[in-house]
């Protein structure tokens, strides 16, 4: 039909490989939907230029994207080892000190974190993305930890540590992440997203502390705790009180075992869609790409699997942030995704969306999704102001294009990262839907059916200061 309509996102990491102006805007006209600017590396001012270049691209295209801040959270890192390299062995008994000292190359190693104020003994304790496994045997001062040594290997400067099983108290943001907020605040971003996230107290706090700096970003639970997973019940709480979610699966693998992601996987999408909140599959669905121009038949199907399992976005990491072929990349998703919604619809959830909070929207979006596939509409048009109708379409999973039109710039970049959503930027008017159609079928960027000279399509609107969404019209344009 027409030349876009990709349903499910790419929010693509940018980082060295792909951070200039050319190719930030290479990969957005590839089918890049977001970019996540990473805050564990790099400086404010390389931010602060890159989302410059992101919102200049993706001015040029005419499309929106979304940019999202990731905090780092209590992702713990070692601090910079002598020569890059540390060896253990099984039995070393090694300290982890957070005050700044003379590293000599030794067994006491610097850590950017204080675990002492966190952790207990007995405790479990990972580093290099659980290559090296450790217990904790010794608190041995306000600064410094004791751990020993399980298995045979090495480490390296700046390696993640992973603690599974230490409680953070309900006080999982850090300094660094609380100077990010404040400085993130005032940038562009339209989402914010927190890693290691264990209940849903840490987003509301998150919330609290971005409403605070007058910020209108959303938020999303980065999902990669052994405790966020931890039951159903604190699951839910999570992804109701958070805008969206990330299924991180390389943390969540370290921490709980690589055995869980898929089923967790499964269970975030259907939850999100369940609770029309965003949904993000990230973390190795093209890691064999940071090396090689061609992806692994696993890798491929790992892609297909999570859109038929209907999420809303995948996303990109070191492939896009540090790898050879970051272009490529994102071609090769693009192509997966397109076959695999061109030859599957999106599986079906046992529940259907629902939300005490939304009821009617969902109730309308509903009827709009049937109707639309019913009389084989062209696409869905959706008029919103905070772009919760968007939400809660998309949420329906509806077999067809969503265009979003809102008068609210932040809202149409925030919808970028949602099912089937393109969304557009106009002043508001009562037919602003209408016309926004009109103007795509004049621009060729939305095309008849062959043999066809007009478009059908289902339009969505309502009255925020009436009755909220209340409306649907079939259309011919
Ligand atoms: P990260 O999060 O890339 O920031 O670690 C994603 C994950 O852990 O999968
Ligand atoms: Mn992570």
């Amino acid at each position: 039909m027409s030349k876009f309509f990709k349903r499910t996102k790419i929010l693509a990491t940018i980082g060295p490989a792909t951070n200039t102006k050319e190719m930030i805007e290479d990969i957005i006209m590839a089918g890049v939907n977001g970019c996540r600017l990473n805050c564990s590396h790099g400086s404010n001012e390389e931010r602060d230029q890159q989302i410059k270049w992101i919102r200049e691209a993706a001015k040029k295209k005419g499309k929106s994207v979304a940019i999202l801040q990731d905090l780092q959270g209590p992702k713990i890192r070692l601090g910079v080892i002598k020569d890059n390299r540390l060896e253990l062995k099984e039995g070393d008994e090694i300290i982890l000190e957070s005050k700044e000292f003379e590293y000599d190359g030794g067994l006491t190693i610097p850590v950017q974190y204080n675990l002492a104020e966190k952790v207990k003994i007995g405790e479990p304790l990972s580093m290099f993305d659980g290559k090296i496994k450790a217990e904790i045997i010794d608190i041995v001062s306000e600064t410094a930890i004791k751990a020993k040594i399980l298995n045979d290997g090495f480490v390296m400067s700046k390696k993640g540590i992973n603690l599974p099983d230490t409680d953070f108290g309900g006080d999982i943001l850090t300094p660094k992440d609380l100077a990010d907020v404040e400085y993130g605040a005032n940038c562009d971003y339209d989402y914010v997203s927190l890693s290691f996230v264990q209940t849903a107290n840490d987003i509301l706090k998150l919330k609290q502390l971005l409403l605070s700096y007058g910020s209108r970003a959303k938020v999303i639970a980065k999902i990669e705790t052994k405790k966020a997973i931890s039951s159903e019940q604190n699951l839910e709480a999570i992804v109701k009180a958070s805008d969206g979610i990330m299924v991180a699966r390389g943390d969540m693998a370290v921490e709980a075992g690589a055995e869980v992601v898929p089923i967790v996987q499964r269970k975030l999408i259907a939850l999100c869609r369940e609770h029309a909140k965003l949904c993000i599959v990230a973390t190795q669905m093209l890691s064999s790409m940071v090396e090689n121009p061609e992806p692994t038949r696993a890798e491929v199907s790992d892609i297909s699997t999570a859109v038929v399992q209907g999420t809303d976005a995948v996303m990109l990491s070191d492939e896009t942030a540090v790898g050879k072929y970051p272009l490529e990349t994102v071609k090769e998703m693009k192509k997966v995704i397109l076959f695999t919604q061109n030859h599957s619809r999106v599986a079906t959830i046992n529940k259907l969306p629902t939300s005490e909070e939304f009821e009617i929207y969902n109730a309308i979006s509903n009827a709009t999704a049937r109707l639309a596939e019913e009389i084989e509409a062209d696409a869905i048009i959706c008029q919103t102001a905070s772009g919760a109708t968007s939400f809660a379409m998309a949420a329906e999973r509806p077999n067809l294009p969503i265009l979003t039109v809102t008068s609210n710039q932040k809202v149409a970049n925030q919808l970028a990262l949602i099912y089937a959503n393109s969304a557009f930027c106009r002043p508001y008017s009562e037919e602003f839907g209408l016309d926004l159609v009109k103007e795509l079928k004049t621009s060729g960027y939305l095309q008849t059916k062959d043999g066809q000279k007009d478009l059908l399509v289902v339009l969505v609107s309502g009255d925020k200061d009436k009755f909220g969404t209340d409306t649907i019209k079939v259309r011919n344009v």
